[in-house]
């Protein structure tokens, strides 16, 4: 397996005449948290796009691992590896945590789709699907209707439903958000677990969680990189704190 996780080099992706990533290159290691911070519009969920495939870049190149995927559609690079959160929208909200996870496990198997009866005799699917649960904390939970999980489970859930697929990368793009304190801890505390078994990339705005979390930060600007590398030196450095840390 290569050290590092995904690459992507001189990225861009022009929206009309808006450049709202340009040039931007990252490199995500195997075992690391890298978070992007950076003011609202400075392109952190058009890289997040661009990276899982929902966008296709106008420039540059993404390599998984040792594969060039920069042309993949997104169930490709699902496939390949690259696993995304989305908030709530592809959760089915009357199917119970197990069918939900069961569900993300079996896409990444290839078999072909059957809900009920014949897919739980795959035991490949079956065993992926519980563990992924077990990882995101939601052992005991299984036969639970997902929509009335609290808001802290769904988002557990969400990530149970992207292990489930097996991926060498995580993308999260502001998993905190709209969470209390009490619940966001956890989701900090799980997201903190996964960097054991995959990589992980997350856009953050709660500074707090992003030094907690953090093993590589990188600040964006207009679509570009200002600064990247560890968080205490990111923090200290000139162009971030006036551009965003405010002093
Ligand atoms: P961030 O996530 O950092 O707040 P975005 O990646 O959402 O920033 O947006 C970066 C820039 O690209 C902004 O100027 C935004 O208005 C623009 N933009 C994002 N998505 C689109 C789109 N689908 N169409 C046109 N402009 C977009
Ligand atoms: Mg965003």
């Amino acid at each position: 397996m290569p050290e590092l996780a995904l690459r992507a080099e001189r990225l861009g992706k022009n929206f009309g005449g808006v450049r709202a990533v340009a040039d931007l290159s990252i490199e995500i290691k195997r075992g690391e948290i890298h978070a992007v911070i950076g003011p609202n519009g400075a392109g952190k969920s058009t890289l997040i796009n661009l990276l899982s495939g929902e966008l296709a870049a106008s420039a540059g190149e993404i390599r998984l691992g040792d594969a060039e995927i920069t042309g993949l559609a997104p169930d490709k690079r699902a496939r390949a590896g690259i696993g995304r959160a989305f908030q709530k929208t592809t959760i089915f909200p009357r199917f119970t945590v197990h069918e939900n996870v069961r569900l993300a496990a079996q896409a990444r198997s290839r078999a072909p789709l059957r809900m009920f009866g014949g897919a739980s005799a795959d035991p490949e699917v079956q065993s992926r699907t519980i563990e992924a649960i077990g990882k995101a904390g939601l052992a005991g939970r299984e036969a639970i209707v997902a929509n009335v999980l609290s808001h802290g489970e769904q988002r557990q859930l969400e990530i149970a439903m992207v292990l489930a697929t097996g991926p060498s990368i995580i993308l999260l793009d502001e998993p905190l958000a709209g969470m209390g304190q009490a619940e966001a801890r956890g989701i900090i505390a799980l997201i903190a677990s996964l960097r054991a078994h995959h990589a992980v990339l997350i856009v953050e705005h709660d500074m707090d969680a992003v030094f907690e979390l953090a093993d590589k930060l990188t600040v964006m600007q207009d679509g570009q990189v200002i600064a990247s590398g560890l968080p205490e030196d990111v923090r200290r450095h000139p162009a971030v704190r006036a551009a965003y840390l405010g002093n």
